[in-house]
Formats: C-alpha cells, sequence, structure tokens
C-alpha cells in the first residue's frame, strides 16, 4: 500500500518528537513544545479593480513566546494553509534559539495569488489583514517580517497601518521595512548571505580550499536569486537555476544577474537564451557539488531524493526535504545544511533591524555583514560540534540545541498562573 502523505506540520511534528524523545524531554514539557500558543484565522475582505468584493483567509501564529516576543515572515501564496503556517512557525522558534536571537516563533500568511493581483489590491489585502491581526502584532509582541511573495512595500503598509492605529509612528512592529523606513542595510539579501556563509564554513570542515564547485539553484526568489548571485561573485559556477516555469541549465555557468534581468522583462526564466531549458523536476538530478532549495517546502521527496548527486545541500527554503528523504539523503553521506541553520540569516538580520531601532543607531553594510557572518559561523560550529559529539547528523544536531534552549526557558519561566 502507497504511504498516506503526511503534510508538513505532521511532519514537522514528527521531527519535533524524535528531538524530544533523543534529549529525554518529559511528557508534559514534550506536550508543550508540541502546541502553537496562539492560532488566529481572519478572513480579509477588499473590493477588487474591478470593483467587486474578494474575500482572503489569513492566518498569524505564535508558537513558543518564552525566550522572547515572537518572530516571523508574512507569506502570501495560494497554497497557504494553517497547518504549514503552524509549522512554519514553529521552524522559526527553533530558528531563532539556535542562532542565539532572544525571540520566539511566529508565522502568518494570506492564501493569496501575489502574482495576479494588482498593487491596490495587494495593498488592500495587506493593510485589511494587518487591522485583523493589530493585537496580536507590536515591537514587544510579534514582529512580522517579508517571506514567500511578501517584501519590503508589503512591510511598509503594514508600518503604516499598524501606526495608524497606535496614532504615531511604530517602525519596530516589522522588519524588513525600506531603508527610508528605518530598515536595515543588508537585510534584503541576509538570508542568501547566511546561507552562503554556511557553504562556506562547511567547504572548511569538509577540508575543501576552493569555490571551483557546481551550483544548482531550485528557486529564484529573494533567496534563490541572491544565492546565485552572491556565490557566482565568489567564484562558484551557477550550472542550473529553476523556477515555476522550468529549469535553465549550462553546464559552462550561467550569469545570475543577466538571468535576473531577463526575469524582470519577461516574468519568466522561458525564453532565456543562454542555457538549455529543462523540466524543472530536472534541477534534483543534475550532477553538482551543492544544490541550494530556495522554494517552497516538500520539494526534496522519497521520489527524487535518490537522484541527486551534489555532496551538500544548503536548505534555503523552510522545510524543502521530507523525513523520508533525509533519511535517503544521510544513506547516500550527503551533508546537509538544515533550513534552521541555512536560512537562519533574514532573522538574524531582522534582529539587528530591531535592535538598530531600539537604539535609533544604524549600521553600516559592513558592519551587517561582518556580524551576520559572527551570528552564522558561530551557529554551524556550534551545531557541527555537537553533531560530532553525539553521532547525530546536523539537522538533528541544530534540533537538539533548539529546542533544548527553549525547552529550558519553558521550565525556568514555568506555568502561568
Ligand atoms: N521569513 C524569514 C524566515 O523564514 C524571515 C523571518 C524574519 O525575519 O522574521 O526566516
Amino acid at each position: 500500500m502507497p504511504k498516506e502523505k503526511k503534510n508538513v506540520w505532521e511532519m514537522t511534528l514528527e521531527r519535533l518528537d524524535a528531538t524530544m524523545d533523543a534529549l529525554s524531554i518529559k511528557p508534559g514539557m514534550q506536550k508543550y513544545l508540541r502546541q502553537p500558543r496562539k492560532t488566529t484565522e481572519v478572513s480579509v475582505p477588499i473590493k477588487t479593480d474591478a470593483g467587486t468584493i474578494e474575500i482572503f483567509k489569513g492566518y498569524r501564529v505564535h508558537h513558543n513566546t518564552n525566550r522572547g516576543p515572537a518572530k516571523g515572515g508574512v507569506r502570501y501564496h495560494p497554497d497557504v494553509t494553517l497547518d504549514e503556517i503552524k509549522a512554519l512557525a514553529m521552524l522559526m522558534t527553533w530558528k531563532c534559539s539556535l542562532v542565539g536571537l532572544p525571540f520566539g516563533g511566529a508565522k502568518g500568511g494570506v492564501v493569496a495569488d501575489p502574482t495576479k493581483l494588482s498593487a491596490n489590491e495587494l495593498e488592500h489585502i495587506t493593510r485589511r489583514y494587518t487591522f485583523e491581526i493589530i493585537d496580536m502584532i507590536g515591537p514587544e509582541k510579534d514582529i512580522p517580517a517579508p517571506d514567500v511573495g511578501t517584501n519590503a512595500q508589503v512591510m511598509a503598509w503594514i508600518l503604516d497601518t499598524y501606526s495608524m492605529d497606535k496614532g504615531h509612528a511604530v517602525p519596530g512592529v516589522v522588519t524588513g521595512k525600506p531603508i527610508s523606513l528605518g530598515g536595515s542595510q543588508g537585510r534584503e539579501d541576509a538570508t542568501s548571505r547566511g546561507c552562503v556563509y554556511c557553504i562556506l564554513s562547511t567547504l572548511k570542515v569538509m577540508g575543501i580550499d576552493s569555490t571551483d564547485m557546481d551550483v544548482a539553484v531550485q528557486g529564484f526568489g529573494n533567496v534563490g536569486g541572491n544565492a546565485a548571485k552572491i556565490l557566482h561573485d565568489l567564484g562558484f559556477k551557477i550550472i542550473a537555476i529553476s523556477d515555476v516555469s522550468g529549469c535553465l541549465y549550462n553546464k559552462g555557468g550561467l550569469d545570475p544577474f543577466d538571468i535576473d534581468a531577463h526575469l524582470k522583462k519577461e516574468k519568466t526564466l522561458a525564453g532565456y537564451k543562454e542555457a538549455e531549458i529543462l523540466n524543472r523536476e530536472d534541477i534534483f538530478s543534475l550532477k553538482c557539488d551543492i544544490l541550494l532549495p530556495a522554494a517552497l517546502e516538500n520539494q526534496i521527496t522519497e521520489a527524487n531524493a535518490a537522484s541527486i548527486k551534489a555532496r551538500i545541500v544548503a536548505e534555503g527554503a523552510n522545510a524543502p526535504t521530507t523525513p523520508d528523504a533525509d533519511a535517503i539523503l544521510k544513506e547516500n553521506k550527503i551533508f546537509v545544511i538544515p533550513d534552521v541553520l541555512a536560512n537562519a540569516g533574514g532573522v538574524t538580520v531582522s534582529y539587528f533591524e530591531w535592535v538598530q531601532g531600539n537604539l535609533s543607531y544604524f549600521w553600516t553594510k559592513r558592519e551587517v555583514n561582518l556580524k551576520l557572518r559572527d551570528i552564522m559561523e558561530k551557529a554551524f560550529y556550534e551545531t557541527y560540534k555537537f553533531s560530532l559529539e553525539n553521532k547525530v547528523d546536523m539537522r538533528q544536531a541544530a534540533s537538539m540545541l533548539a529546542v533544548s534552549r527553549v525547552a529550558e526557558a519553558t521550565g525556568l519561566r514555568g506555568i502561568y498562573p
């Protein structure tokens, strides 16, 4: 009988259970850590450009807030579900804990396809969604940020709606906002840069002293696009890039800047002349040294994991690999840099943005990037050391470190009242 397909929430819980058992966490604490603290579902009505009324569904979830205010992005995507947002909120808790940020985990989402909406409609969705969750968010409560399908402009609308409601400017309510509204230098490409620092640290522990390596990047949004550019600038060869429209392949190397220019004009990778066009699934079976999944969750599955030939998988996306696929990658001795580590650069610079805003003292891009590198390298080597000492893979090491810290904080605070 074919195995029943689990969704990302069930898979996230499965991984958490294994981690908590490995840490011998008591049953009561296990129950506590499995549950989100707060889950909100809202209706988001707007009047469209055509004058009709449309209703969108929105969510905001706080997972655990014992280490600090809830932190996490807002996703606009047609496939958003409550279970997905719950899983991503939980991953934010572990991510912030792993890299040592004083935040808990949150996530939000609206079931909408931003590519099919006008700027005016997106603004109305954003403002009404913000209004509906306004009691949940705030600089000391829960700080939203960009995620799939949202950007600095969406953050500016959240900031404005929240500020109008409070009667004064509250720039600290979001991170990933435009620089002119108090955003941080380096936030835009921070997730990608953090991922690249993890790749460089991996090469170091593997004893590889060269960037002469072939890279395949799945997804060409904020994370995949910027990672491809940074790696290209460092001398890595980007041999393949895929998105929903297909996969561009050139054994001799692609120029991600040129592809970006093509994408801005054509809105699709299709038609790009300097590459062979393959099916988007082919990205997983190409011969390469590094595979960087930077799209959505559940992309590396039991069905394609065995075809992966890379030595390193750096998870720029959240939850791109299913637990079944994980076992196959492990069997094939592929070094996986897990999502909570590999893509923690974004929330790290969000933290820098929050700190800079609180101090009203802003850093240069160089300062931001140096501080980001310090945090990413510290987290990488802590995880790597833990994995060697405890004979577990990097995902399990990251998970055990992160969950143990949250369990400790939760235990110390105790149960209110
Ligand atoms: N959406 C990003 C993530 O999944 C960033 C979250 C943030 O900066 O709060 O890590």
